[in-house]
């Protein structure tokens, strides 16, 4: 019997599980390696973080999928070696007939000096920005993303209205003020045109500043200020978006390419298969830079299904036809407010094209809960 490996129990890894137990269970051993027992939610740690959701809501025992037939084994990864078909571990070698890779990318703290901010990018992260959001009283709160290349693009943009939602619950929003400094000129540009100006209605309304398109130095905590090319902002609460790299177990690996945003691994648009090794699937967010999709966990899940089905064609024998992706659905939480966009996918020269080709479905209060139903289902649902 085939054996295939999933590295990483985050997005990418559980819904390839789960579709590879749909068509494999009995037919083929299929593995999942992670270095945490559980299946953390990232979208979720901002409720964690803004007090809305506590830990063991937004994550699930990867030991359930054992019931799927899938064998989980708790390890980290150290690097791949796929001249040999095998994952190198810290508990030993783990061999494949085929690897499917979801690793997520590593956070950079260093870089621009973030550590002395708050963030919700891991779960210990939310904790500590929860208990300095609980304390708050009032004063300069700046949002510092220094780099376009982070975990979820529309983040900046719903912390920022989802803080003034809170200090206005809170009675506190008139001691308050709230910078977002951002690499993009025009705040929130890929998403399109409607994205832009509903946001940008929002900001005003809300008496969110937006700082964009200025070059990040770096922060100087002594200071305590954000400190960009030729202009100060200082901070009484700093949150930090911090820059994203590949994730080390692929450093010096034949996965990964060079790019202008980075190194980054490589795979083909519409079926996360390796452009190296054909045994090999990469839907992670780090291929996500070099597919031109947003590191985002919605292109993850569509390109991990993807790759699972084709796996999966190719163990039982039936061919596939994995390019079937025409849409890429963003649901974003305004706080009091959300939005429903859509972007239309087209193919062309075997790349995925999105961009310029995006559209609000839904502007309303409601939207909030679309978002949170689509999450909460989409959590429930993944094993
Ligand atoms: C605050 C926040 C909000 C977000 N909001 C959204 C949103 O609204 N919409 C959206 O589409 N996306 C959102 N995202 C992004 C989304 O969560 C990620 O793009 C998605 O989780 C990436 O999937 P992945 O499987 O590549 O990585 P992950 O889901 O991060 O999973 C990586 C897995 O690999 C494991 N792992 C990592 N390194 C090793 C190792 N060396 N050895 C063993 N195991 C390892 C990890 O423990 C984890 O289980 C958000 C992310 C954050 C942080």
């Amino acid at each position: 019997m085939k054996t295939v490996v999933i590295a990483g129990g985050g997005v990418g890894g559980v819904v390839a599980a789960k579709r590879l137990s749909e068509r494999l269970k009995g037919k083929a051993n299929i593995v999942l390696i992670s270095d945490n027992e559980k299946y953390l939610f990232p979208p979720y740690f901002a409720n964690v973080a803004l007090g809305d959701m506590q830990p063991d809501e937004i994550s699930l025992p990867l030991s359930r999928l054992e019931e799927r037939g899938v064998k989980f084994v708790k390890a980290k990864i150290k690097s791949f070696d796929p001249d040999n078909r095998k994952v190198i571990t810290d508990s030993g070698d783990v061999q494949y007939d085929y690897l499917l890779a979801s690793l997520g990318s590593e956070l950079d703290f260093e870089t621009y000096n973030l550590a002395s901010g708050y963030h919700n990018f891991t779960l210990e992260g939310s904790l500590k920005m929860r208990d300095a959001l609980s304390s708050f009283g009032g004063g300069k709160v700046v949002i510092s993303t220094p780099s376009p290349m982070y975990r979820c693009g529309i983040y900046p943009f719903e912390i920022a209205n989802q803080l003034d939602v809170i200090f206005r619950k809170r009675g506190i929003r008139d001691k308050v003020s709230i910078t977002l400094v951002h690499p993009f000129k025009n705040l929130i540009e890929p998403l399109g045109p409607e994205a832009v100006k509903i946001t940008n209605e929002q900001f005003q309304k809300r008496g969110i500043t937006y700082v964009g398109g200025k070059k990040p130095v770096k922060v100087d905590d002594s200071k305590k200020a954000v400190v960009m090319e030729g202009e100060e902002f200082p901070y009484d609460l700093l949150i930090t978006v911090p820059p994203i790299k590949v994730p080390s177990p692929f450093v010096g690996t034949p996965f990964v390419k060079s790019t202008p945003m980075g190194d980054w691994t490589d795979a083909n648009p519409l079926t996360g298969r390796s452009t190296k090794y054909d045994d090999v699937f990469l839907p992670g967010e780090h291929s996500m830079p070099v597919l031109g999709l947003p590191t985002a966990g919605v292109p993850v899940h569509f390109t991990s299904l993807a790759s699972s089905s084709v796996i999966s064609g190719e163990i039982l024998g039936e061919p596939v036809d994995p390019g079937q992706i025409n849409a890429m659905v963003c649901a974003m939480d305004y706080g009091d407010l959300g939005l429903v966009i859509n972007c239309d996918m087209t193919q062309e020269n075997g790349a995925l094209k999105w961009i310029g080709s995006c559209y609000s479905v839904l502007t309303s209060p409601l939207g909030k809960y679309v978002k949170d139903m689509f999450y909460r289902s989409f959590l429930l649902t993944s094993m």
